[in-house]
């Protein structure tokens, strides 16, 4: 014990909104609050420390082309890392990313498989392309194959209806979730309109992303049944220039996006103020690039969402949704250290100090 390196984190530990310690002690890669004994190689980290920062809706393995090598992969891990994202919901990717389990040195990735979109239904190359009669098949196999999540695509542009219409029939939904969850697996499903929602989470699904549908009447149920959204602002925040591009021959899907967006942060806290669960993602990989994570933090701060709220969506809470360690005892060493206090300016997320994963502080 006394020759191994230690990595003693001096300062405001924040292991909670509340509970904040003056010290850590980095030992074998884990957190503990015991300085341990005759330890001489030992380096000093000081500032304001939070558990790794998740981002709950990121995309590894993917480009606006759909997948993309292992370098690549590894350049879009690294961006996300060196930006405080320690542990990623990977929301849909056609790459398998398994590789990345093995290096210390990447964010942790909890994976919801390859999405699964209706036929000529989603952006080309993405996702399966299924019928509702193959939907529970589908479920099955990507439950198998992630690490606890499935990914659907609610909704999506009908092209010959010109407008955005949900994807699959109640009962295919209702069946495809009650698979996953047989098997374990949480369901969440891409949904940016209205006229999806009900039925998805009427048949149980966990989380929606995106949610920029989700108007007053269906908050209630939302929040009974404690469904999670992920809404993404900095994605949103693009839908005029998806807008733009349609208006010619979509006009009426660019107005229901132009009011989808005008109305975002709006929705965004009447669900906070609803009571649902909301958590911070970037969705990175498709068209946005990574690294994201503090701009959707701030995003969440102007959309009306306490400051302390807003962390917690990307630290302690978030976290605790996915099943994760925070700063607790024993806990991987997964933290980041900032100039100041992210509690009264969630600003200092955006240029960390110190990064900190698997005990190893990020050069
Ligand atoms: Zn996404």
């Amino acid at each position: 014990m006394s020759d191994q390196p230690v990595l003693h984190v001096k300062g405001r530990v924040l292991v909670g909104p509340q509970d904040v310690r003056d010290e850590l002690w980095v030992v074998g890669g884990r957190v503990s609050y015991d300085r341990p004994a005759g330890a001489r190689d030992v380096r000093t980290v000081q500032g304001w420390a939070l558990p790794g920062l998740v981002d709950a809706h990121c995309h590894v393995g993917l480009d606006a082309h759909g997948p993309v090598d292992a370098d690549t992969a590894e350049k879009q891990a690294l961006t996300d890392r060196d930006a405080g994202t320690l542990l990623i919901r990977d929301a849909g990717s056609p790459s398998d990313t398994r590789w990345t389990d093995d290096r210390a040195d990447l964010p942790k990735i909890i994976r919801a498989g390859r999405h699964i979109a209706r036929t000529r239904r989603y952006i080309r190359n993405y996702a399966w392309e299924i019928e509702p009669d193959d939907l529970v098949a589908y479920v099955a196999q990507e439950a198998r194959r992630g690490d606890g999540w499935v990914k659907l695509v609610g909704d999506w542009i009908d092209r010959g209806l010109g407008d955005l219409s949900p994807c699959w029939p109640r009962e295919a939904v209702e069946a495809a979730i009650a698979e996953a969850h047989r098997l374990g697996a949480r369901v969440t499903a891409h949904c940016f309109a209205e006229d999806s929602l009900r039925d998805l989470v009427e048949a149980g699904i966990d989380c929606v992303e995106h949610a920029t549908g989700l108007t007053e009447d269906l908050l209630p149920l939302f929040a009974e049944r404690g469904v999670a959204i992920v809404p993404t602002l900095v994605n949103t925040a693009t839908f005029p220039q998806l807008a733009a591009g349609g208006d010619a021959k979509f006009p009426r899907w660019s107005a229901h996006m132009r009011r989808l967006h005008e109305r975002r942060y709006d929705t965004v806290r009447s669900a906070y103020d609803a009571g649902i669960p909301v958590f911070v993602g970037t969705d990175a990989g498709g068209s946005l690039p990574h690294g994201l994570v503090a701009a959707e933090v701030a995003e969440l701060v102007a959309a009306g969402i306490p400051p302390i709220e807003a962390l917690a969506a990307t630290s302690w809470s978030a976290r605790a949704w996915l099943g994760r360690p925070g700063l607790e005892e024993g806990a991987p060493a997964d933290l980041v250290v900032y100039d100041g206090d992210p509690r009264a300016d969630v600003g200092v997320l955006a240029a960390p100090r110190r990064v900190v994963l698997n005990g190893e502080i990020v050069e």
